[in-house]
């Protein structure tokens, strides 16, 4: 709501020092901090430049756009209404501080791993970008998420990780501990982009939720779902597992959009 307050403001703030009418019609909803999955909507028929690159826009005026964790803070939208008239928001992000996890105990494949997988990473890698590419036109991201599994928070977005004393890459989802078999839900509608058995990640699914927007549910122990099947907001799409570069069985959720990692807690409303 942050967001829309300032869209409002920018209004009011044109009104009064420069005279000029600014029929505002543009409502953003998100938290403005790195990580964070901005929502919005202008009139139908515009066009709408996040910085320099042009956003996907469906019939109802909707689009998305995100920040990842370590981007730079001051962005601009620029909506080029259908009349022509143009609107420029200046969006000032905050800046997010981050934990360090040292975490112990991971098999040392998972922190050095053996040549020979070298290959398999790196196809791993490939399809994960291929698949979060996908630009559909669904709208269930404009809905509230589902929590896709109950338990514990046990890891969060952000956090640098130093696995048996190695520094590694910085942990991108949200971490839900839960026994081995419990469910895992679909956070919101969408379409099976992948469900297969990756390196790290160990058995994983992700599902477009449209507008760019993907949900990545890894460390599974079995996946209910096969690639191109539609999956409802709450049904049941997983078990929760400990495949992969885990410690103990627990849910890794997170969140896209294309290749842009958010943070899936900044979607969950209080
Ligand atoms: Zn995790």
């Amino acid at each position: 709501m942050k967001v829309w307050l300032k869209a409002l403001l920018l209004s009011c703030s044109i009104l009064t020092s420069q005279g000029l009418w600014a029929n505002t019609e543009i409502t953003l909803n998100g938290q403005l901090i790195q990580g964070s999955l901005i929502r919005g909507k202008v009139p139908s028929g515009s066009t709408v430049l996040f910085n320099e690159q042009e956003l996907s826009i469906n019939a109802r005026g909707q689009f998305v756009f995100g920040i990842g964790r370590d981007a730079s803070l001051r962005h601009q939208l620029t909506v080029i209404k259908p009349d022509g008239s143009q609107q420029v928001v200046p969006l000032q992000f905050e800046a997010r501080q981050y934990d360090i996890q040292h975490i112990t105990g991971v098999a040392q494949k998972y922190v050095t791993p053996p040549a020979e997988v070298t290959e398999r990473i790196q196809n791993d890698t490939r399809k994960v970008r291929a698949v979060r590419n996908t630009l559909s036109d669904k709208t269930a991201i404009f809905a509230e998420p589902y929590l896709p599994a109950k338990g514990r928070i046990s890891g969060v977005y952000g956090s640098q990780r130093v696995f048996n004393g190695e520094p590694r890459n910085p942990h991108y989802g949200l971490d839900i501990a839960a026994p081995i078999g419990a469910p895992v839900l679909a956070p919101w509608d969408g379409q099976v982009l992948l469900a297969e058995d990756l390196y790290y990640s160990g058995f994983t699914l992700i599902i477009d939720h449209g507008m760019g927007v993907s949900s990545t549910l890894m460390h599974l122990h079995a996946i209910d779902v096969v690639v191109g099947q539609h999956v409802r907001q709450g049904q049941k799409v997983a078990e929760v597992g400990a495949s992969g570069r885990v410690t103990g069985p627990h849910l890794d959720w997170r969140i896209n959009w294309l290749q842009e990692r958010l943070d899936p807690q900044l979607l969950l409303v209080e």
